[in-house]
């Protein structure tokens, strides 16, 4: 291996997850390696607000994302260049009557949340790591290889084209597939859901009104979330999660075959679909990993877990993990701890896996329960969902659970 460079911390991956950290980090005196196997230019923002120019990734950002985003100085891009800020939820059940609403006024917010593109907030972000004085940007260089050196003090990285790093701590923000924790042998638990999620962005008849559009239908969750209109015209991206075995026919469907078959799972509760972007389709996986340190490295986001986006909270566990891991190397900084040290990251570890283990068995669990097709179950779930209704504050607390705040 050539000569290593030495950096405190090393970060693998560049998502919104590991931006977001090499921002938090870049301006506290540490020396920090950010490596991307993608350039770490920032993405370029297309003006045009149509239906062919929608980033197909969004993510529904919480209050508590936000905060987070605003503390990083990156909020105001993001806000500058195009989000919808939503204001109801509206979840119904295809096998029955109930539904259940709900409205920031329940709680006294503005908003619910937040639908930006993934691009807006990696642009945002990156541009936060460029001025950053700290920060070594490695962009465009796939991590081949790390190890534990051989006094077990620091981890050895290999970077494509040969560039070697020695650092305290290696951060594994390299998402879903992480190679990373594969190396470093950390293991997890996971399973199938059996489901595919198709990805596209739509142009409906009508106003979205704001609101975050969810039917549970037995072949698994349907999202219409709203997005930027531009004068009467409408849009929304979707995120249609089906049985592995219904994707591929609705794939290669032609786009209004695909439209009309939207707009009958959809209820047409928001007129007709006009029109559809290019279709993705992304595998759905639960993904859990047992220890997210050892000593001298640390998982966060997607590398440490993975779960159902039919509430959207992947990435807003993710921020949340990188806002604990970050206070901790701080405040460890500021006692003079290395970044690396067992315990400091110990402690990130048990402030983050309780929650996410929470939302992941929450998520598994609305799953399963939407699935069911028994009547005794149908009945009760939608029983279930108008009670909720009617009770004021379990409706409010899990509005705030929701939202980041509870
Ligand atoms: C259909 C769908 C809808 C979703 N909707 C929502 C939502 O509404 N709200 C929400 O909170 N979450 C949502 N999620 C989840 C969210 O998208 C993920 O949690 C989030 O993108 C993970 O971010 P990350 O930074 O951890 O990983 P990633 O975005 O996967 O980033 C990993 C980065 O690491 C880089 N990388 C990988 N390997 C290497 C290597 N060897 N060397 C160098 N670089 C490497 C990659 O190029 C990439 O840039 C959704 C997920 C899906 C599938």
């Amino acid at each position: 291996m050539a000569d290593a460079q030495r950096f405190d911390i090393a970060i693998i991956g560049a998502g919104i997850a590991g931006s977001a950290l090499a921002t938090a980090l870049g301006d506290h005196g540490l020396t920090i390696a950010l490596v991307e196997a993608q350039s770490l230019a920032p993405p370029e923002l297309p003006a045009a607000c149509d239906l062919q120019h929608f980033d197909p990734r969004v993510s529904a950002i919480t209050p508590r994302s936000k905060a987070l985003l605003e503390g990083l100085g990156a909020w105001p891009a993001i806000e500058a260049y195009r989000q919808c800020a939503y204001r109801h939820m509206t979840v119904w059940d295809a096998g029955g009557t109930g539904g259940i609403e709900f409205d920031c006024a329940d709680v006294n917010a503005t908003s619910l949340g937040h639908i930006v593109e993934n691009r807006a907030i990696v642009s945002a972000l990156l541009e936060r790591v460029c001025a950053a004085p700290d920060i070594t940007a490695f962009g465009g260089s796939r991590l081949l290889a790390c190890e534990r050196d051989d006094n077990a003090a620091r981890v050895r990285v290999e970077l494509e084209g040969g560039t070697a790093l020695e650092v305290d701590l290696l951060v594994a923000a390299d998402g879903a597939l992480s190679r990373v924790r594969d190396m470093m042998g950390f293991s997890t638990r996971e399973w199938d859901y059996g489901h595919r999620a198709i990805v596209t962005t739509v142009e409906v008849e009508k106003s979205h009104r704001d609101t975050c559009w969810q039917r549970f239908l037995p072949s698994g969750p349907l999202a219409f979330l709203p997005l930027p209109g531009a004068g009467d015209r409408h849009y929304c991206s979707i995120v249609w999660s089906l049985q592995e075995g219904l994707v591929d026919n609705l794939l290669q469907l032609g786009d209004a075959e695909f439209c009309r078959e939207l707009e009958t799972a959809f209820e047409s509760r928001l007129g007709r679909v006009n029109a559809c972007a290019r279709r993705f389709a992304f595998p759905l996986r639960q993904r859990h990993a047992i220890d997210y340190v050892q000593a001298g490295v640390a998982l966060v986001a997607d590398a440490a877990h993975t779960i159902h986006p039919l509430a959207g909270q992947g990435i807003n566990l993710g921020l949340a993990d990188v806002g604990v891991l970050a206070e901790e190397i701080l405040a460890g900084r500021a006692q003079g701890t290395s970044p690396g040290q067992l315990q400091l990251l110990r402690r990130y570890q048990r402030r983050r896996k309780g929650e996410n283990l929470l939302m992941m068995a929450a998520m598994d669990g609305f799953k399963a329960l939407f699935e069911q097709d028994a009547l005794p179950v149908r009945w009760l779930r939608n029983a279930g969902m108008r009670g909720v209704s009617r009770m004021g504050p379990l409706k409010q607390q899990l509005i705030r659970r929701a939202m980041g705040v509870g």
